[in-house]
């Protein structure tokens, strides 16, 4: 029986299987795509052999929460996650998804999506999510969907700011049962976007009733993160005892100093959900930063039938001021970024025309120009036709580590890779827990990390032969140097490569060797059974 040939033997690593147990000493042995035999001492012939003394060898990372999904299409050598030991990604995040749609209305899913394009040109010749899926081709890592409430919404219904009718809520869960029926994992919703703003609780628990049928699941970017945190997951949470869905809470976060510490408290109420037998986790970011469209400081009214209309109307002195007016005084269940973060830390992470603005924050700009900030802020807007990205400081330290340590926490980066300076976190997410917050704070064990990395990520999307070093699963393994992995992209060089990652392999193919990228191409994307 052990007249075997291995192509590859991964020798003498320290195992961290994925599933929290503590690691231990031994080879992997690896045939085509899979992982044959885990021992000691293996001594059967090989192909290759990779020597992993001193080196900790994982399942490879599954990217809960990313925003990927034009960069998979339009650049599948695109290797941001590669570099940091990502073998999975899943896309279609915060309600954005680039399918379905239709041409009806085409142009206003454009303009939805526009910031989360990272600059880059579509053609647009899909129109389901299976089609889109298909113009995917050999990515650099494994890509799974989601498909998103808010594209799902414009598909259906358009930008506007109402119910849906009975015939549009039937519009929406067939477009929702056949993304799913070719392979999306589940729904996504951004509920501080337009048009998921405008979406009720009654909406997505009908919506969610669809998806939880076909054993999907809800990623939610919740209508709060900030003074209405607590009630923004109270929603999530009946969302998910409503319809029996599988509850995702996306980045999790308290946003604006005077909300620090909240996350004790919705991190207790996720727990005593789950003892009411409802399936919820979240998954985090390793930052106090976070990121999103510049055009997200703009309160609701002003996006009711899309970014066209919403810029046209700042033209307005009159629109403007009473723009400002709500930015000061808030209204009633809006996000409001502005008053957490202060336009000093509201930093343009990436626009289109004006390169210069990146980098800079509102208030700089707004100093620089001699302008007041506001009135800044509605200019750049203007100028980028909308096309802008924010970077946001609002988060604390002290809340990020709460959350991370949690057991429900999965690690995901939310990134959107593009030109300029995007958040480093689509660079540097997975070395920044593993040095950071593993080897120098020391808030959680490798071991713990790893699981939130994988195993549990693998679990609630229900990818079978991932994110577990296992006898018979797909050979998706980083092999990295827990003394030296370092995340090395900053707020102002985000492109820069993490250290300590050294080797990657995906369905048993090297991509990674000792740091350098080998073949590119070796993923694929993964369809939900
Ligand atoms: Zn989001």
């Amino acid at each position: 029986m052990e007249s075997r040939t291995f192509d590859l033997i991964i020798k003498d690593g320290w195992i961290i299987d994925g599933s929290g147990h503590p690691g231990f000493s031994g080879d992997v042995g690896i045939r085509g795509d899979r992982i044959e035999l885990i021992g000691r001492g293996i001594r059967l012939p090989s192909q290759k052999v990779i020597d992993a003394r001193g080196l900790v060898v994982a399942p490879g990372f599954i990217d809960t929460h990313s925003h990927a999904d034009t960069i998979a299409l339009v650049d599948p050598t695109e290797d941001s996650k590669i570099q940091q030991g990502v073998t999975t990604e899943c896309i279609g995040n915060c309600g954005l998804s680039l399918a379905p749609l239709n041409k009806e209305h085409l142009p206003d899913l454009q303009t939805y999506v526009a910031p989360f394009l990272g600059g880059f040109h579509l053609n647009w010749n899909w129109q389901t999510m299976g089609q889109y899926l298909d113009q995917i081709k050999c990515p650099s890592r494994n890509i799974a969907a989601l498909v998103g409430h808010g594209t799902i919404r414009i598909t259906a219904i358009g930008p506007e700011n109402r119910k849906p009718t009975p015939y549009e809520m039937d519009k929406m869960k067939d477009l929702i049962s056949e993304s799913m029926d070719q392979g999306a994992f589940g729904l996504s919703s951004g509920l501080i976007y337009p048009p998921g703003v405008f979406a009720e609780t009654d909406e997505l628990i009908e919506l969610c009733k669809i998806v939880a049928k076909r054993e999907g699941l809800y990623a939610t970017h919740i209508r709060g993160e900030s003074n209405t945190l607590v009630e923004a997951v109270n929603e999530a949470i009946e969302i998910g005892q409503k319809s029996g869905v599988s509850v995702q809470i996306s980045h999790h976060k308290a946003g604006g100093k005077k909300n620090w510490g909240k996350v004790k408290e919705t991190l207790d109420r996720v727990e005593k959900a789950r003892t009411q037998g409802i399936n919820i986790h979240l998954d985090v970011y390793p930052y106090t930063a976070g990121s999103t469209m510049l055009a997200s400081i703009l309160p609701p009214w002003m996006h009711d039938g899309g970014m066209d209309q919403a810029l046209n109307r700042l033209k307005d002195p009159q629109v403007r001021l009473r723009i400002k007016g709500d930015i000061e005084q808030g209204i009633k269940g809006w996000e409001n970024m502005n008053q957490f973060a202060g336009w000093e830390g509201i930093v343009i992470a990436f626009c289109k025309k004006e390169k210069e603005l990146e980098g800079k924050s509102i208030l700089q700009i707004a100093n620089e120009r001699n302008r007041e900030p506001a009135e800044t802020a509605f200019d750049i807007l203007l100028e980028e036709a909308g096309k802008v990205v924010m970077v946001i400081y609002a988060m604390s330290e002290e809340d990020v580590r709460t959350v991370m340590k949690h057991p429900l926490v999965m690690i995901g980066t939310d990134g959107i890779p593009s030109s300029g300076k995007p958040h480093p976190r689509a660079y540097g997410t997975y070395p920044r827990v593993l040095g950071k917050y593993v080897r120098e704070e020391k808030i959680f064990s490798l071991e713990e990390a790893i699981r939130k990395m994988t195993s549990l990520p693998a679990q609630k999307f229900g990818l079978k032969e991932r994110g577990m070093i296992a006898e018979g699963m797909i050979a998706d393994l980083v092999i990295f140097n827990p003394s030296t992995i370092e995340e090395k992209s900053t707020y102002f060089n985000p492109h820069e490569k993490p250290e300590g990652i050294e080797y990657v392999l995906i369905g048993g193919s090297i991509v990674l060797e000792r740091t350098k990228l080998l073949n590119s191409q070796k993923g694929r994307v993964i369809r939900k059974a």
